[in-house]
């Protein structure tokens, strides 16, 4: 058994003998000893990169200026021996420091959820069949099939290897993919120079193999070079990270202004040091939007949540901006757009158009003709169709107790089933074949080739692809009665047009006998020397909730494309039967060659459907329809559209049939391929992005109005309407809770109604900076008109600021509720309900409210009076007001947008 901490040298030994030493077999282990392998090496994953101590968490969040503000201010006051003051500001420096440690806690938790939905699979053989797993489950020992677009799962000894080209950068710093062979290479061979291996970590740019695992987890090459994995992606996007900058500098800004109020008070206004310094402090306080980074972080947090819900996985935090100003959707057809549930409902021969029953991948069902049933004892050409089917095919399919499914490609899996329904054998078709060499598809050249021998001294090559793929390695077709003759393309041409004008995707399958000593397939064998069987029609119908998708995008301002490799007649088709719009107009990826970028711009812009495209077709989409402005969000699968989602705004790749080529490259990786979830991703991305702007607009007015009230206290020389601590209070405490609130906003009714938001509308927009102002005055109205009121019928000073300060958080209450319906009235039921959360926040503030104005230890230490109960009513009616007055000003600017 090899030793985990000493494997052996694989890479300079024959493939035979390392399957030896790793006391493997070229057909997989079996599950007893998996089990016993899986207890001893423990599981192919890598140590979790060092985390910071809870307690070092926690003392970051004291590393902020206005902490240290707060906490000098506590030593000042400390110094004056304003005891109560001093502990006022350090328990809410603490209170303040606990809430940001708990809600980050809360945002890892949900990042951390989500790079577990990422987990990749790998395919591996088990007692001679092929499964797929978790990467996480593989042993040493274990045979790993790999493809063009795999991330290699564990270090792997090649056993099989065919053009395979690895992309090694992450291990030895090399980006020009290497060539892998399955020959030794010399023991002392630097890691870049055994090519006999696969490292762990590492990208298959090309080609198919299989390999034995030689080590797992921390035994591998990339596990022995600690800490290399352990890059942690922060929780921040451009405009957050935008009014992190701002808020540093909004602080700095009103630090010096704060200073030079003290020295003005002091020396000019000669003002008692200690009222004129807490009254300082209490200004800084109020102006700093300093819970604004954290609501925003949560804010994030709980967009990537929502989305990971509706099963998009965000890679890349900015995607969730991005994704919200999309305005045209290119999304692939076959799985995304249709259910990927293939079956084969049409055969055509040289002479006939044979239908296909079924149900699902089930490998029974009758072939008929003209309603009668055909036998392939009448009609031999079905055999052929039956064999090429069953062995020009990677696919298998299984039964379980809910029916059948497959295990690989799906359209593979409906061959299957159809090689079963000819020959009555179930999945057991063709066993005595034996494959010698394969071509593997390609989206570039669009078919797949195998060579079997029968051990009967009959070697032959099947191949199936795209009709002119095919028929362009075609000599001639196999006639009616069995003899080759002529090809016919025209005839050929008519029936790919007739079968795809109804959806379906074709295929064409064509043969070569070959003389036996033939052990290897080149592209050379082809040319021209295949027989033409005939053509396979499979349908694969629409997703339901794609076509509602579809509509919902329409109605959001977003043009929807569809870019398929399939033919042109079947994406039509299928896009007629989805409702994307200018259903009838269809640019071949031959058209967009003979296009330079200028003409593809405008072609872009118009044409919805993209056919029989490769995936440097894509780029060249995508680059063209920004060129022309737009924000684009491509989907992609293979390893070759990786450039395409790189170059897209937000690249989406399939989480199920995706590459992990794909995955690392996109932005957005949806975990059921579904298009649905993209336009969910968009509605969620608008949601976040609302929200964030939400904050922004609550937090900042009424940041801006409570310094304001300071500020004109202290030029006017009179007494604070709120004294430094509650201020304190009021921001530290009752203002991060309400604003809190808005991080979790579901969307609102109109969303997906309205065009998609300009790429870089700037997040400090005239509309913003005009409600800051308008609202931030009438706070300052509104308080200190209530101070007025309350000295002006004889109350104490330290009662008419209880009764100021109360109005304030009203009126932040009142605010709260306008601001949850930026876009329409707020004067609706739905949105006097609320949710959940905004009704907890509001409740608890006002708890809290109530508690230090009425609880005797409270009032001692913020120095509040209970406020009478007719003034209590009065300060919820001038809430009222104010509520009505922002509204109605809200309904004069939307009279001005039209309807
Ligand atoms: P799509 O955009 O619909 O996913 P693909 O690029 O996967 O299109 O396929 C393009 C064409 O290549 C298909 O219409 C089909 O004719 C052919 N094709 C697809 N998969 C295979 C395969 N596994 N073997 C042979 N031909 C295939
Ligand atoms: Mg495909």
């Amino acid at each position: 058994m090899p030793d985990i901490n000493m494997p052996p040298r694989c890479h300079a030994i024959s493939a035979g003998d390392a399957l030896q030493v790793l006391a493997a077999t070229e057909y997989g282990l079996d599950a007893e000893e998996v089990v016993r392998r899986q207890a001893e090496y423990g599981l192919n994953r890598l140590p979790d990169p060092p985390k910071r101590s809870p307690l070092l968490r926690f003392l970051a969040h004291f590393h902020n200026v206005l902490i240290y503000v707060l906490i000098a201010s506590a030593v000042v006051t400390g110094a004056l021996q304003h005891w109560v003051d001093t502990g006022v500001i350090l328990t809410v420096v603490v209170v303040n420091a606990v809430i940001g440690f708990i809600q980050e806690g809360r945002a890892e938790q949900a990042m951390d959820a989500i790079r577990g939905m990422l987990a990749p699979r790998s395919a591996v053989l088990r007692n001679g069949v092929r499964v797929s797993v978790d990467a996480a489950e593989l042993v040493p020992g274990d045979i790993v099939l790999i493809e063009a677009g795999d991330r290699v799962p564990a270090d792997l000894r090649l056993i099989q290897s065919r053009g395979l080209k690895v992309e090694e950068a992450i291990l030895t710093g090399e980006s020009v993919p290497v060539d892998k062979a399955i020959a030794p290479v010399a023991e002392e061979a630097a890691l870049g120079d055994r090519t006999s291996m696969l490292f762990s970590g590492t990208l298959v740019s090309a080609g198919v193999g299989r390999g034995v695992v030689a080590a797992t987890g921390a035994a591998t090459q990339i596990g022995r070079i600690s800490g290399m994995l352990s890059q942690v992606e922060t929780l921040t996007t451009p405009l957050v990270a935008q009014m992190d900058r701002f808020a540093r500098w909004l602080t700095v800004f009103i630090l010096i202004v704060a200073a030079s109020l003290l020295a003005y008070g002091y020396f000019v206004g000669h003002m008692l040091f200690s009222d004129l310094f807490m009254a300082v402090v209490g200004l800084s306080v109020a102006a700093i939007p300093e819970g604004l980074p954290a609501v925003l972080t949560i804010t994030l947090a709980v967009g990537v949540r929502a989305m990971a819900q509706r099963n998009a996985i965000v890679r890349r935090l900015p995607a969730i901006e991005t994704l919200g100003s999309v305005s045209v959707i290119c999304s692939d057809k076959t799985g995304t757009l249709t259910r990927n549930e293939m079956m084969v409902a049409s055969l055509a021969d040289a002479g006939h158009v044979y239908s296909v029953d079924g149900n699902g991948y089930a490998p029974e069902g009758a072939v008929s003709l003209s309603g009668a049933n055909a036998l392939p004892g009448e009609h031999p050409v079905l055999m052929e169709f039956a064999r090429t089917a069953g062995l020009c095919n990677d696919a298998m399919l299984r039964s379980h107790e809910a029916g059948w499914r497959v295990e690989g490609d799906p359209m593979e899996g409906a061959l299957m089933a159809l090689a079963g329904k000819i020959t009555d054998d179930g999945t057991n078709t063709f066993r005595q074949w034996i494959r010698m060499d394969a071509i593997p598809f390609d989206a570039v050249h669009r078919y797949m080739a195998t060579l079997h021998c029968d051990g009967a001294g009959l070697s032959r090559i099947h191949v199936k692809g795209a009709p002119e793929a095919v028929l362009a390695l075609c000599g001639d077709q196999r006639a009616v009665h069995g003899r080759a003759e002529p090809l016919d393309v025209a005839y050929w041409n008519d029936k790919v047009e007739e079968l795809a004008g109804e959806g379906q995707r074709v295929l064409a399958m064509a043969v070569r006998d070959m003389p036996d000593q033939h052990a290897d397939l080149t592209t050379a064998d082809l040319d021209g020397h295949l027989t033409l069987i005939g053509l396979i029609g499979l349908i694969d119908p629409p997703r339901a909730e794609a076509i509602k998708a579809v509509a919902e995008c329409h109605e959001a301002g977003i043009r929807v494309k569809m870019i398929t490799g399939d033919h042109a007649a079947t994406a039509r088709a299928i896009a007629g039967m989805i409702g994307l719009k200018n259903d009838d107009r269809v640019l071949t990826g031959a058209d967009l060659e003979a296009m330079d970028d200028a003409a593809l711009a405008d072609a872009a812009v118009h044409t919805d459907i993209f056919a029989r495209t490769s995936p440097a077709h894509k780029l060249r989409l995508v680059a063209a329809l920004q060129a022309r402005g737009l924000t684009v969000a491509m989907t992609g699968d293979g390893v070759n559209d990786a450039p395409a989602l790189k170059r897209a705004d937000a690249g989406i790749a399939m989480g199920l049939k995706g590459s992990e080529a794909a995955k690392e490259a996109a932005e957005l990786v949806l975990a059921d391929d579904n298009f649905a979830s993209i336009a969910a991703a968009v509605r969620e991305g608008r949601t976040v992005y609302d929200n964030i702007k939400k904050v922004i607009s609550w937090t900042l007015p009424t940041n801006a109005g409570e310094a304001m009230t300071i500020m004109v206290a202290l030029f006017a020389g009179m007494a604070l309407p709120i004294t430094a601590v509650q201020i304190l209070w009021v921001n530290l405490i009752t203002a991060v809770t309400l604003g809190l609130a808005l991080a979790f906003e579901p969307s609102e009714p109109g969303t997906m109604h309205r065009p998609p938001r300009p790429r870089n509308e700037p997040l400090l927009t005239g509309g913003l900076i005009w409600h800051i102002v308008f609202v931030s005055t009438l706070f300052l109205a509104a308080v200190f008109g209530m101070y007025f009121y309350a000295i002006d019928r004889g109350y104490s000073v330290t009662s008419a600021q209880t009764v100021s300060m109360n109005t304030l958080v009203v009126l932040e209450i009142f605010h709260l509720f306008f601001i949850r319906n930026i876009y329409g009235t707020s004067l609706t039921w739905a949105a006097a309900k609320g949710t959940r959360v905004v009704w907890g926040c509001v409740i608890s503030v006002t708890a809290a409210q109530f508690a230090i104005t009425y609880l005797p230890p409270l009032q001692t230490v913020f120095g509040t009076e209970g406020v009478p109960v007719r003034d209590g009513l009065l300060i919820v009616a001038v809430g009222v007001v104010f509520f009505a007055l922002i509204e109605t000003e809200k309904k004069m600017r939307l009279a001005f947008r039209g309807p």
